[in-house]
């Protein structure tokens, strides 16, 4: 905590107004993050979209008093005249500035990791393996940036004897700022890989850059086998600093690792450290594994922990999932499971995760005791009592003895039981409806047993939505437009198969301008889950228009016709309403054509009801190079178009033209908007796209029954499988009725288990399908992957002569889908 004197101190800004004294408590920077508005301290951020000093306004309404902000900035005082306002040349490093004053305070050890890859894994298991002996504090998740190292470290409180912090850049001069933030004492270098190659030099260049975050360490932790990262640090190493290293082939190094063998889940080390061998066994068998946890294995060693310690320690590590997932629960209920991380910072996260989902208003949190945080008891309590409070949690269920006894924190409604085996006994949780539901809770709680009661039952078959994915297809779409020019993202049927009321919450969060749906009955669900945002409705019929109005959902108008009827449906009701104009450009499907433009005039010059919000045409073929000049020509005289009806409106309405094929193919006419389709889904929209997308749905389902057919025989109706040679035959849990096309079925189509292809054989059935797994180490249960990202649907698409389109929208609603976040 600093007063704000000793920030304006310590970030050497220029104090614009003081209104008060005050203190700070948390640093904030995204607005959406709030929480306690009296105590924090917010650093306005121009980012490459973005611009902090934007949201200034909207925080200062909310209760927040203290600002960083820029000095090229104007700003207008007499707005806030409470504020206390520092101005300084740049935010993100006043930040840093700040979190680095912050960190000379403490004279703890601190651990800083980097490399390409394994940090946060790294970081993960090392707060698990030394929390017996230390109190940690640590990264939240993979906070390793500019901005994430600062909020990292401005975590640390007298309590803590341990700081384990991640580190990562893209580009040269960004490791000197966290070094400072960080001054680790003992530093971890994972590996070196081609990440952000094109920002430097080369690979030394890079290697160097990253090793100025060890400059002031007393030890480093390496792999020697690394040749280049070997050679650049015994160029850097200082008299004073020390090396810990490890290394697969070399007995020089500190620890030695002799012999590795393995089984399909765990491997024995045979380990050579002091001259003395020991062996150790991990619950582990890939090599990525291995190596992170001989570094974690090198720390222990340099801390001098006893071997049985470690080995007992190394028994606990579970794969590292930063996975936060949202599922459908009963009684229309949705659930976050984050049943693996159950510190402080993790139960941070996961309620700021629940505090953006705005589709159910009550949100209710079931806790289990919080092991190993290393604080007493009582002041834990109370600290999780008031997060709590902050997050404007409606409901606890606390399970555990040790947060039972410690109730008397909690003033929010609040049932305790000592076990999860109790609560599940009490009938209460039969009774959870239409409430957003955290868990959150330590393994030994086996809260997977309530996730597993509250869950809607599936079938076996599940499409997972990676919401990263989807925030990074939109960043990557962002990147190409102007940063005035709004985004209209189109999350008509289903949200292309993706779940719409979920993936339109997450659009909110990032604040796209605009959604758009087919149908009225699409935009009445959205306003039913918690959307605010404007919503485009492009099938709008005459006995929709009372819904449209009741949930402010605005008709797309295509013709002379519907125009009437709106225009008559307003009159009688006494309304009016927004509206968007379609023109037809050469697509010939819906859309007032040229010819059409007198009447139009006419009639919008009649009425005062219609507020005409955009206007818009639609490509044909934005996709396809061959007719590009049809395309210039569609842009053109939609443009003039537009000229014609802003003229008789007196102002021109927000243009937009571009589907997702037009963003990356004709990105100078972005006019006002675009619309966002097919490319926010991770699916490219023209072969020419250039675009890093990234998947976001992977579908897949489980093998319900395995079994050897002799060769002769036939599977499936009609006996269309003929079996050529003995063949393993797995019968999986998926079938068109879940959309699995039927054209895939005798050997067209293929699904994936561990990794390997199985083809279909015969028919596919209704609810499932046969798949030859011949060769293929399976078992009755195993995981089968049918598209995701490593196996693309535009494949699938291409093998059945249909596009990505009808795949994904094809995907049946009983197919439960999973949305997730890291
Ligand atoms: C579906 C649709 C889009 C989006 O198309 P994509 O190819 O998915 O980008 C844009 N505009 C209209 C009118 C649409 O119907």
């Amino acid at each position: 905590m600093f007063t704000f004197k000793q920030t304006t101190d310590c970030i050497k800004g220029a104090v614009m107004q003081q209104h008060s004294p005050s203190t700070i408590q948390y640093l904030l920077t995204d607005s959406r993050k709030l929480i306690t508005p009296a105590v924090s301290l917010f650093f306005a951020i121009k980012g490459g979209r973005h611009n902090g000093h934007a949201f200034i306004q909207e925080l200062y309404n909310r209760g927040v008093r203290q600002f960083v902000i820029e000095n090229d900035q104007i700003f207008d005082l007499t707005k806030f005249p409470e504020a206390n306002l520092i101005k300084v040349n740049n935010s993100v490093q006043a930040l840093q500035q700040l979190a680095a004053c912050h960190r000379t305070g403490f004279s703890l050890p601190v651990v800083a990791i980097t490399g390409s890859n394994g940090k946060t894994i790294v970081k993960e298991w090392l707060a698990t393996l030394l929390a017996k002996q230390f109190n940690v504090v640590k990264s939240p998740k993979s906070y390793n940036s500019q901005i994430g190292v600062p909020l990292s470290v401005w975590q640390i409180n007298e309590t803590n004897t341990l700081g384990i912090f991640e580190a990562g850049i893209s580009m040269s001069g960004e490791m000197d700022n966290l070094e400072r933030v960080i001054r680790p004492t003992i530093g971890v270098f994972t590996n070196i890989g081609t990440a952000h190659d094109e920002n430097f030099k080369d690979r030394e260049q890079k290697i160097r850059e990253k090793l100025l975050l060890f400059q002031n360490c007393l030890v480093l932790i390496y792999c020697q086998d690394h040749e280049p990262i070997h050679q650049e640090i015994l160029l850097i190493l200082k008299p004073e600093q020390q090396t810990f290293t490890w290394s697969r082939t070399n007995s020089q190094a500190n620890i030695w690792l002799k012999q590795l063998s393995r089984t399909d889940s765990s491997s024995a080390l045979l380990i050579q450290h002091k001259q003395s061998d020991f062996q150790l066994t991990i619950p582990f068998a890939d090599d990525a594994a291995i190596e992170n946890i001989m570094h974690c294995v090198s720390l222990m060693l340099y801390l001098e922990m006893e071997i049985t310690e470690i080995q007992n320690r190394l028994n606990l590590l579970q794969p590292v999932s930063m996975r936060l997932e949202l599922k459908q629960g009963i009684n229309g209920c949705y659930l976050i499971d984050d049943t693996y991380n159950n510190d402080l910072a993790g139960l941070t996260m996961a309620l700021d995760f629940l505090n953006l989902q705005k589709q159910r208003p009550i949100k209710t949190l079931i806790l289990s005791d919080l092991l190993e945080t290393g604080m007493p008891e009582a002041g834990l309590y109370q600290h999780i009592a008031q997060l709590l409070e902050d997050k404007d949690i409606n409901r606890l269920i606390g399970i555990g003895e040790v947060i039972s006894r410690n109730r008397k924190y909690f003033h929010l409604p609040a049932q305790f039981y000592p076990s999860t085996e109790s609560f599940l006994q009490d009938s209460l949780y039969r009774k959870f409806s239409n409430e957003l539901i955290l868990l959150k809770g330590a393994r030994t709680f086996r809260f997977e047993n309530i996730v597993h009661k509250l869950q809607q039952k599936t079938h076996g078959t599940v499409l997972e939505i990676n919401l990263d994915a989807l925030a990074h297809n939109l960043n990557e779409h962002r990147r190409q437009l102007n940063s005035q020019t709004k985004i209209m993202v189109m999350v008509k049927a289903f949200a292309y198969g993706s779940g719409s009321a979920e993936v339109a919450n997450f659009l909110q969060f990032q604040r796209i301008d605009y959604l758009a749906v087919a149908y009225a009955d699409e935009g009445v669900i959205l306003r039913e889950n918690g959307i605010h945002l404007p919503i485009m409705v492009m099938n709008p019929s005459p006995e929709t228009f009372g819904l449209l109005l009741n949930y402010r959902l605005e008709p797309e108008l295509y013709s002379l016709t519907i125009l009437r009827e709106f225009i008559h449906f307003l009159k009688a009701t006494n309304q009016s309403s927004g509206a968007h104009l379609k023109f037809d450009t050469g697509m010939h499907r819906l859309g007032f054509e040229t010819k059409d433009l007198p009447d139009l005039i006419h009639l919008l010059q009649q009425t005062d009801k219609i507020k005409v919000t955009t206007v818009l045409s639609h490509l044909s073929a934005a996709d396809e190079a061959k007719f590009d000049d049809f395309t210039r020509q569609q842009i053109q005289a939609f443009e003039s178009m537009s000229e014609s009806i802003a003229a008789v409106l007196g102002y021109m309405p927000i243009r937009h033209i571009l589907n997702s094929a037009g963003i990356t193919r004709f990105t100078k006419q972005q006019l006002d908007m675009v619309r966002l389709g097919i490319g926010l889904y991770g699916v490219a929209a023209s072969a020419s796209d250039h675009l890093g997308l990234q998947t976001v749905g992977t579908l897949k389902t489980t093998i319900s029954q395995i079994k050897q057919v002799k060769a002769g025989e036939t599977v499936g109706y009609s006996r269309r499988g003929k079996i050529e040679k003995d063949s393993t035959i797995a019968t999986i849990a998926i079938g068109y009725a879940d959309g699995f096309d039927r054209r895939l079925g005798n050997g067209v189509g293929k699904v994936w288990i561990h990794g390997k292809p199985a083809s279909i054989v015969g028919s596919v059935c209704m609810d499932m399908t046969m798949v030859d797994i011949t060769g293929i180490e399976a078992t009755e249960g195993d995981e089968v992957i049918i598209f995701g990202p490593q196996h693309s649907i535009t494949e699938i698409a291409a093998s059945i002569g249909t596009i990505p389109y009808e795949i994904l929208t094809g995907i049946s609603e009983r197919v439960k889908r999973i949305f997730f976040t890291s």
